[in-house]
């Protein structure tokens, strides 16, 4: 029997950054992965679909280069190149991770691991079934597509992220069943490749959740590339017809009809936690399937952490990441623990960054704020990118200038966002924001400007 002082279960941006952790705190690890390194991020989530999505950008600005000098004839997509390319970008990151856990010496098993008592798991590998005895567990298993009635995924008609990411020819019509974050992130880049795509959100507004003003520069994009949606509108069922594809959908103002050659089902995640006979471990699920941790990441078991998605929403890669590396120094006798902003980044054209609380949920808070807010179109970097639609909004706490948070919406702004969350874990106010001189020509002016905005004191916008 294999014994390890720490069991990582599951490789993705949560177990292999809490497993490179412990190897270097010089915790003996051992780290098990049923499928290739890195999880859904790496192998087909957040870089296939940036992949895609600056694949999709670079089309499109070549084809629509001529409004700024740079004429173009003949630009084609070819979705067969682009999944070699993608291929060769997630095997640099996936063989990355396998270097990074031998350097750190972790040991690798391939296999699908399932707990067999609190302090042993089995692991059934392709060819044979070995136990592993531990001291410590990390649970990251992550979190899978949800999926709906009457759209069973057959990679045919019906696909998911996953299935999204590897077509190598692209349909002429989609249909895309939830208008959250992947069915905008992939929508969006399948229409700048000139598919005609069709969202459909059961809620009364996309991207649900996200302040409104920043989700109508998000659906003036979707527009301009003509991208249509229904909300408050539920995908009953499909059917083939002749030609191709024929989606029931309940609306409002009664039944519809969208034809479309692929749908494309984005309807949320639920965490993996059926495949690990959990309670031979004593590990609890709360009501919604989550395992339910404290500050440090543990479960009521308390050799048992669990991090990432499968201990609970948002489900973010750098949420995981973090909360490995809190879980990896609480085993490793450090003093750790989760107390952070989680900045959030959403790939859109144009892009939402955000951190911290909104104006509406500082009110909500009972917190009285003031707010700033500056345009990308008064913003020389953006206008020189010919990308001005989007804004930068800095919302501070009325009584002591204390940043609460900042939201941006606009070109490149997952780029940006940093500084707002490095901000905010140092306390700063908006008036630091604003007295930082931030260079110019840059996309970055515009968050200073917002914080200057906070003052009436924004120099390229009419303050109000
Ligand atoms: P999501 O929760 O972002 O969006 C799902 C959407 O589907 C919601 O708006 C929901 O109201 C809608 N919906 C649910 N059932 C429906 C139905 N029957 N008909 C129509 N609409 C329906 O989930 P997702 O887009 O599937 O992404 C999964 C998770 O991964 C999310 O938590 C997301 O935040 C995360 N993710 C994040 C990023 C990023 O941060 N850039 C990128 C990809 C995924």
């Amino acid at each position: 029997m294999r014994k390890t002082d720490t069991l990582v279960i599951g490789s993705g941006p949560g177990g292999y950054v809490a497993a490179i952790r412990l190897g270097q705190l010089g915790r003996q690890t051992t780290i098990v992965e049923r499928e290739d390194l890195g999880g859904v991020c790496l192998n087909w989530g957040c870089i296939p679909s940036k992949a895609l999505i600056h694949m999709a950008s670079t089309f499109e600005r070549t084809k629509h280069g001529g409004d700024i000098g740079v004429e173009a004839t003949g630009v084609k997509a070819d979705l067969k190149k682009f999944q070699a390319w993608k291929k060769t970008v997630v095997e640099k990151l996936t063989g990355g991770v396998g270097m990074l856990l031998k350097g750190n010496k972790v040991d690798v098993v391939k296999g699908q691991a399932k707990f067999t008592g609190p302090n042993t798991v089995e692991v059934a590998g392709k060819k044979e079934t070995e136990t592993i005895e531990f001291k410590h567990c990390i649970i990251a298993t992550g979190a899978k597509p949800i999926e709906i009635p009457g759209f069973a995924y057959d990679e045919k008609n019906v696909i998911g992220a996953k299935g999204a990411l590897a077509l190598d020819a692209m349909p002429a019509r989609m249909v895309v069943i939830g208008g959250g974050v992947i069915g905008l992130e992939l929508g969006t880049a399948y229409a700048k490749l000139g598919c005609k795509v069709t969202v459909l959100e059961a809620l009364d507004q996309l991207l649900p959740g996200q302040e409104p003003t920043l989700v109508k520069m998000v659906e003036k994009g979707l527009k301009k590339r003509g991208v249509e949606w229904m909300v408050k509108a539920k995908a009953k069922g499909y059917k083939a017809v002749a030609g191709g594809l024929e989606v029931d959908v309940e609306t409002e103002k009664g039944p519809a009809k969208v034809a479309c050659d692929r749908i494309l089902v984005a309807v949320g995640f639920r965490p993996i936690t059926d495949i690990l006979d959990l309670p031979k471990a004593g590990v609890k699920t709360n009501e919604k399937g989550f395992i339910a941790t404290d500050k440090a990441g543990r479960s009521n078991v308390p050799h048992i952490f669990a991090i990432g998605d499968v201990s609970g929403p948002p489900y973010l890669a750098h949420k995981a990441s973090k909360e490995g590396i809190v879980a990896a120094e609480v085993i490793a006798g450090h003093k750790s623990e989760k107390d952070y902003v989680i900045p959030g980044a959403i790939f859109t054209d144009p892009e939402i960054a955000t951190v911290g609380m909104t104006e509406a949920e500082a009110e909500k808070a009972g917190i009285a704020v003031k707010v700033g807010k500056f345009a990308f179109v008064a913003n020389g970097r953006a206008l020189s990118m010919n990308e001005t639609d989007g804004f930068a909004k800095v919302v501070s706490d009325a009584k002591n200038d204390v940043l609460l948070g900042v939201q941006l919406v606009g070109p490149e702004v997952s780029n940006l966002i940093a500084e707002a969350a490095l901000a905010i874990e140092m306390g700063a106010s908006a008036e630091d924001l604003a007295l930082t001189v931030h260079p110019h020509p840059t996309l970055s002016e515009a968050i200073m400007e917002a914080a200057e905005g906070v003052y009436g004191k924004a120099i390229h916008g009419v303050n109000r």
